[in-house]
């Protein structure tokens, strides 16, 4: 299944081969089990400015930008984007709301496949649509010593987020590495659809309440049900990816 799946990339991409060295990781239901609350926060906030906004839409847009996000609930209902002044209040008050849940935990299998990343040589990026220093900080805490801050590409970095594949396209540039020396990891339709239109083979982790067949969709390539089943494959996934 996943030579098959390797083929359909290269037969795709016109690469020879994936000579893997660099690993781009999302952030938010990828590395931090913290999409429950973002989901929370930003429902809670665009209903209190009239907005209707879903828990369940805000995992499917995950991984877009704070104003993107806003700006598409805004034009649902007024046909334009919000105000710019509109858009910097609700995303300062759904950070606030953020921060007023417990601290997320780290996703069980990430720091465990980390450690295998890292194990092997391979170059970790964090390619992740935040713009919250807090969770930032706490990447040092749960993850000390793994990104480094040549290696994080957030939203402060892109003009364009995803589904644009430039947050992407900007982490290979970072690990000084090409589309085929990578793997993106990602949990989002719109992170997958980032990984997929930067030339990546991407990975995606079904850690949230959508439907697999959504991510397959958006252009995954291999699709686990958690990070602890792509952790526990590994050992099978590398070599395949290895061929140097
Ligand atoms: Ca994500």
């Amino acid at each position: 299944m996943y030579q098959e799946a390797i083929r359909n990339y290269l037969k795709t991409t016109r690469q020879e081969k994936i000579c893997l060295k660099a690993v781009l990781f999302d952030m938010d239901g990828v590395l931090f089990d913290s999409m429950p609350y973002h989901a929370e926060a930003w429902a809670t906030v665009m209903n209190r400015h009239g907005l209707r906004f879903s828990r369940q839409e805000a995992f499917l847009h995950e991984g877009r930008t704070g104003a993107s996000t806003i700006n598409i609930a805004y034009n649902r209902q007024y046909g334009h984007d919000a105000p710019p002044e509109l858009i910097e209040q609700i995303y300062a008050e759904k950070s606030e709301a953020f921060s007023t849940y417990p601290e997320p935990v780290s996703m069980p299998g990430a720091p465990a496949l980390l450690q295998k990343v890292t194990g092997v040589g391979l170059t970790p990026v964090l390619v992740t649509g935040s713009g919250q220093r807090s969770l930032l900080d706490r990447l040092n805490h749960h993850y000390p010593g793994i990104f480094t801050p040549e290696h994080m590409v957030t939203a402060f970095d892109v003009k364009h987020g995803k589904p644009n594949p430039e947050p992407y396209l900007m982490g290979l540039q970072k690990a000084d590495v090409q589309a085929h020396e990578a793997i993106v990891v990602e949990n989002a339709p719109i992170g997958v659809q980032a990984g997929h239109a930067a030339g990546i083979f991407t990975i995606a982790v079904n850690t949230g309440p959508l439907d697999g067949q959504v991510l397959l969709d958006a252009g995954a390539d291999l699709l686990f049900p958690s990070m602890q089943a792509l952790c526990d494959a590994w050992e099978e996934i590398f070599p395949l990816l290895h061929k140097g």
